[in-house]
């Protein structure tokens, strides 16, 4: 039921540490730079849109992931400081 290819899939949100990561899958392009950048935390599903894995990366690497995204379709929030780091 959770894969229902008929319904449009919603921007998931995961968390991984402290950051809350999405992608914005109306904006993703599949340029592929997150993958290339962190490939342990971002990969492209069938519609060549990103998905976020439950991997492990530095969170700098993450934060590097989403700002070599070309249309900055990745958004970082930051559940300690309670800020959005990503698009600043
Ligand atoms: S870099 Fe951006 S546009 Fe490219 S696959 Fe990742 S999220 Fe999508």
């Amino acid at each position: 039921m959770d894969n229902n290819p008929q319904q449009p899939t919603a921007d998931k949100e995961v968390q991984i540490g402290k950051y809350k990561i999405k992608v914005i899958r109306s904006l993703c392009i599949g340029a592929a730079s997150c993958v290339a950048v962190s490939p342990n935390i971002f990969k492209l599903d069938s519609e060549n849109k990103a998905i976020i894995l439950q991997g492990d990366d530095a969170l700098e690497n993450i934060l590097m992931a989403a700002q070599s995204c070309p249309t900055k379709a990745i958004v970082i929030f930051d559940t300690e400081t309670n800020t959005q780091v990503w698009p600043a």
